[in-house]
């Protein structure tokens, strides 16, 4: 069992659990990256350290009214998931 993803839109209700794998007909809401740090010099070996990006998390756009969703994560807990 992988990573469940819960899809709600607060504006319109639209409701979907996914796995990541079967949203392709989504609009993926493109965001740039951004910059943690200013670049320094190193004090040690006077080399400009690498700049830090921080990837932001995915979001989409509701396919009913536009708005921007932010997947919620779901835990799944495998004990769950037997059923006597
Ligand atoms: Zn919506």
């Amino acid at each position: 069992m992988g990573k469940i993803y819960r899809l709600y839109c607060e504006m319109c209700n639209y409701n979907r659990v996914t796995d990541g794998t079967d949203i392709q007909d989504l609009v993926e809401y493109k965001r740039s990256k951004i910059q943690r740090n200013i670049p320094q010099i190193d004090p040690i070996d006077k080399k400009v350290k690498e700049k830090e990006w921080i990837q932001l998390p995915k979001q989409y756009k509701c396919p009913k009214c536009g708005r921007l969703i932010k997947p919620k994560k779901l835990d799944v807990k495998e004990e769950d998931e037997d059923i006597d």
